[in-house]
């Protein structure tokens, strides 16, 4: 089992990374995707992989940060990540997307802006794109109109979009990815999503520290509880866990081959 998503990297971790490690490592759980969220993390964050090669990351800038960061600043980070990105070392772009109730602070245009910077570094460098989109679909089908997915593919993280925004995804070739909330009994957003995407589109996150799936629901998510969500995919979805695993390892392998074997 790889957990796909998981911000291990930020603060809430820093009592006990390295223990909840090895929970993840006792769950079963062989190998985790941290995405990179501000430029001010992205060089530690290349260190890790290169100390643990289960650990692998991503790098990017989450939209909820933006209002952090000086709009004047965005071409220079952008091209910082290309510089980074030319090193080797990651293995996606991102966290980056759209994020609807930032805009206040950080509006759709600079939004896009960036994004639209991503696309570019992930067909660039042949690298899968990590997304965030959250109350933005409109906005981001509007940019998939212009903007082709990287070869490497396109992953849409803690989906729950409608089945039918899923046919508009899956037309660009996009990948899902589901986390704690599929274990909620009344969360029919992400549920519905989750039953809407085929077989071998579809891969697992814990997007610890959030989400947490039952029965550990409002405490801090982390990879350790991968399985929970596992199990209840299977279950809402009608599958035997054992066929859900395999083909969330496959799914997961294809979009990040470095967890080839
Ligand atoms: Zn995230």
């Amino acid at each position: 089992m790889i957990d796909t998503h998981c911000h291990l990297d930020l603060p809430r971790f820093d009592d006990d990374r390295d223990a909840a490690l090895e929970r993840a490592w006792a769950a079963g759980v062989t190998g985790l995707v941290v995405p990179g969220v501000a430029p001010s993390t992205w060089a530690a964050l290349l260190e890790w992989p290169r100390r643990d090669a289960r650990v692998q990351v991503g790098l990017g800038i989450h939209p909820q940060l933006l209002p952090e960061l000086e709009e004047r600043d965005d071409e220079k980070h952008l091209s910082h990540l290309d510089e980074l990105l030319s090193c080797g070392g990651a293995i996606a772009v991102g966290e980056c997307g759209l994020d609807g109730p930032t805009v206040a602070t950080a509006p759709m245009e600079r939004q896009v802006r960036v994004l639209r910077g991503h696309f570019a570094l992930a067909r660039k460098h042949r690298l899968p794109l990590l997304m965030h989109c959250l109350r933005a679909h409109p906005a981001l089908l509007e940019v998939l109109k212009t903007e082709p997915v990287p070869e490497a593919g396109l992953l849409m993280h803690s989906y729950s979009g409608s089945a039918d925004l899923t046919t508009k995804y899956l037309k660009h070739g996009c990948h899902f990815s589901f986390a704690g909330p599929v274990s909620f009994a009344e969360a029919r957003r992400p549920i519905d999503a989750l039953k809407s995407v085929p077989l071998d589109r579809l891969l697992a996150e814990t997007d610890a520290p959030d989400q947490a799936p039952h029965p550990h629901r409002g405490q801090r998510s982390e990879p350790a509880y991968l399985p929970l969500i596992i199990d209840a995919m299977a279950k809402q979805r009608g599958e035997p866990p054992e066929t859900l695993r395999r083909a969330l390892l496959d799914n997961t392998r294809r979009l990040f081959p470095v967890f080839q074997g």
